[in-house]
């Protein structure tokens, strides 16, 4: 954990809420194809396009001059990106950051699990959506369940603490598996979060409505097997957690549909391209990359087209399950 910043917020909505965590993705590109986040034939951006390991820990720093303390970086899939230690170690020296975080599919993080800890990474999320391997194939298209596994292991014995796993509960593919999932998690010493899909991206042969499952017949379903109670802990993002009797892992549920979380939001997602999204469920952006590209003063230049941005943050976002999507980015655009 870095020192506690004393900085006070200059990215401030005009809802009073303070910008103090940014989701940054630094590719849009994967090594799995997941049914809910992408389609099987993805076209990919052109390398011209993806912000620059420069300009990526540029915009960090600037992101924490303006008073923001936890960056979580994904994607796509960040461990793929070249030169992400890099990038890790480079955030991981920025003064006023408390939180450095990393959401990753788990399948290369055997390889980079030591570097990343050395590096400052405060926090890894791994998404992992079932135990059974047939099923891991079928949820990612051809994902292999053992490097996850492996990867899990890899950031154990790093040193890791407070390790969470990511899982979209879906109603035919892996709902009933809930209770094992937090079996597995509780036996690990992990966190876990289930996650109500978004509707983000049109995906042909996927129905969303379909698939849907509350986090309210989720927590039903886990109770049967393991007694849950709620708890208030608050780690600055959109769960909310409960906690199986005798043990230390957290159990939350992020619930876009059914228990809105939005008055509380603090944090924006800036794309691969350097687009500012200020809400995952609505249009509103700022173009961070042309800030650092177009001007004599590129640092200068981004902290004023942040500046001028945050007030356009919408109130809410509007997910409407029984419609077709109305945001057309996919969540590996956006960055989960
Ligand atoms: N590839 C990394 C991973 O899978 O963890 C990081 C990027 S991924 C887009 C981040 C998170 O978004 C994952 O936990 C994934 O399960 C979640 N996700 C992707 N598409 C989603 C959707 N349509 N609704 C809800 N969560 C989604
Ligand atoms: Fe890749 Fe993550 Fe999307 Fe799965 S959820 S396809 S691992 S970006």
């Amino acid at each position: 954990m870095h020192p506690t910043s004393t900085l006070s917020p200059a990215l401030i909505d005009s809802f009073g809420r303070a910008i103090t965590y940014v989701r940054l993705s630094v590719t849009d590109r994967c090594d799995l194809r997941c049914i809910y986040c992408m389609a099987e034939d993805m076209t990919f951006l052109p390398r011209a396009q993806v912000l620059s390991i420069e300009e990526l820990a540029m915009l960090g720093k600037t992101l924490c001059e303006l008073g923001v303390t936890k960056l979580r970086i994904t994607g796509g899939e960040p461990l793929i990106r070249g030169g992400i230690v890099e990038l890790m170690q480079q955030l991981g020296q920025i003064p006023q950051l408390q939180e450095l975080c990393l959401t990753t599919n788990g399948t290369h993080l055997a390889q980079h699990a030591q570097a990343l800890k050395d590096a400052g990474v405060d926090r890894i999320n791994i998404s992992l959506d079932t135990l059974k391997p047939l099923r891991f194939k079928q949820l990612t298209r051809f994902g292999d369940i053992n490097q996850v596994f492996a990867g899990i292991k890899a950031a154990q014995a790093a040193g890791f603490q407070h390790i969470k796993l990511n899982c979209v509960a879906l109603k035919h593919y892996n709902a009933d598996e809930a209770p094992e999932l937090v079996r597995f998690a509780l036996g690990e010493g992990l966190d876990i979060s289930f996650i109500e899909e978004m509707p983000l991206g049109k995906i042909n042969g996927h129905g969303r409505a379909a698939e849907f499952v509350s986090s309210a017949e989720l927590r039903e379903q886990i109770g049967k097997h393991i007694a849950l109670e709620p708890i208030s802990t608050d780690t600055g993002g959109p769960s909310r957690y409960w906690r199986a009797a005798g043990f230390e892992s957290l159990i939350g549920f992020i619930s876009p549909h059914s228990e809105n979380f939005c008055s509380s939001c603090n944090r924006v997602r800036v794309t691969a391209t350097g687009k500012l999204i200020l809400c995952l469920g609505q249009e509103n952006s700022a173009d961070l990359r042309s800030a650092m590209r177009n001007n004599p003063e590129p640092e200068a230049a981004l902290r004023e087209t942040l500046l001028n941005a945050i007030v356009h943050k919408p109130e809410k976002h509007d997910f409407d399950l029984a419609d077709e999507p109305q945001i057309l980015r996919f969540m590996s655009m956006t960055g989960g």
